[in-house]
């Protein structure tokens, strides 16, 4: 039985839900003493007389951005623990999520573009942050780079697949062509595996345990049959699922999957970094959850784009089925996070696929919301 929580309360201020609402009950430290009574890990039973319809409200207040566990002294992960109990308990939006992810993914550029169309005046409020998350599927026009990246020194001999994730693949299809570029400039091999599947965190929060393990399951079975090369990504919530994966691999092969599951910009070794002067006057840094305490976006960005600021709110509240379960709480966690920049700042980049879609949608036509690889290019170079 694993030993739980000890009510020490020091997740509390790190969590956006507790931030935005100040009652314990919605706290990591609140859900666990619920939770923890039902979950047999932890010595509770799932029998409990507690009833799950009248729990389920409080189970979804969860953006699962892991902010508890980092600050929690015995890493214990309610985000993890919700999503059990929800494996336990399915509801239809688990199923609809899983539809809207791994079947409907060709589809979002189009949903974006019907609810462009839509008028804000006929638009009811019960719908509209939803209507607002389908808009930031529409990409933003390009924009000239407002940095350059160079490298000093190419490397040899090392093979990489991108892991792009839905998103990109999706919607976003120029990061991945950037991504691209930047590795073949710094003189990696890629290797082309067009056909990953989601990385499976968003279903693992949503409690749809069978469709996570599909997705790892191929993944991993991709990552063998082209010879285990590197795996770089570009979104900090992907790289934090495929980092999970470790979970269910041997100790030698997961040892070697966690070695070479790296963020894209770490490849990016002894980079020369130029400003272009094409960046706005202020600009904003959204540190994504999932990068924890190593973030390796931000010394890149940092020195291609002096004056960055970066923002000093909590989670941006994508929190994969919290948009489908509780889409206002989604949304007043997206306001909250973009009042933590100063009010000059009208551009924001960030490191993660999914932060980008929820600061898009609640920024609107005031904040431009951009991932880095929309901003930063490959300078022209002969090494
Ligand atoms: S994962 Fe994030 S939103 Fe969920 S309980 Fe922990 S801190 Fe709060
Ligand atoms: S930090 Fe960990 S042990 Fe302390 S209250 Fe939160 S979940 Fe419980």
């Amino acid at each position: 039985m694993k030993r739980g929580c000890t009510q020490c309360g020091e997740c509390l201020n790190v969590c956006p839900v507790y931030a935005l609402y100040k009652r314990e009950e919605y706290a990591p430290k609140g859900k666990r003493l619920l939770l923890e009574q039902i979950d047999p890990e932890f010595g509770g039973s799932p029998d409990s007389s507690l009833p799950w319809e009248d729990i389920r409200e409080l189970a979804r207040l969860c953006a699962g951005c892991e902010r508890c566990q980092q600050a929690c002294a015995r890493k214990l992960s309610t985000s993890d623990l919700l999503a059990e109990a929800r494996a336990r308990n399915p509801h239809w939006t688990q199923t609809l999520w899983d539809v809207w992810i791994r079947r409907a993914g060709p589809l979002w550029p189009m949903a974006g573009k019907i609810a462009m169309l839509a008028p804000d005046s006929v638009i009811p409020g019960v719908l509209r942050s939803s209507v607002e998350t389908a808009r930031a599927l529409v990409d933003l026009e390009p924009c000239e780079p407002w940095m350059t990246l160079r490298p000093t020194r190419k490397v040899s001999g090392v093979r990489v697949a991108l892991f792009s994730g839905c998103t990109a693949k999706n919607a976003r299809p120029r990061w991945i062509s950037n991504a691209r570029q930047l590795l073949a400039g710094w003189g990696y091999d890629l290797v082309d595996i067009a056909d990953f599947a989601c990385c499976g965190g968003t279903l693992h929060h949503a409690g749809q345990l069978g469709a996570l393990a599909e997705v790892r399951e191929r993944n991993l079975e991709l990552w063998r049959k082209a010879g285990k090369p590197v795996m770089a990504s570009f979104c900090a919530s992907c790289k934090h699922s495929l980092d999970s994966y470790t979970a269910v691999l041997s100790a030698e092969e997961g040892k070697e999957w966690k070695q070479k599951c790296v963020g894209l910009s770490s490849l990016l070794v002894e980079p020369q970094i130029n400003p272009t002067g094409k960046a706005p006057a202020a600009v904003g840094y959204h540190q994504p959850c999932h990068w924890g305490t190593a973030d390796p976006d931000l010394p890149l960005l940092t020195a291609g784009l002096p004056g960055l600021k970066k923002g000093t709110g909590l989670c941006c509240g994508m929190g994969g089925i919290l948009k489908m379960s509780n889409p206002d709480l989604s949304a007043d966690m997206a306001r909250k996070c973009l009042e933590g920049f100063a009010p000059e700042i009208r551009h924001i980049v960030t490191g993660c696929s999914g932060c980008v879609m929820q600061l898009a949608a609640a920024g609107g036509k005031d904040v431009q919301v951009r991932h880095w690889l929309d901003v930063a290019a490959l300078a022209n170079s002969r090494i």
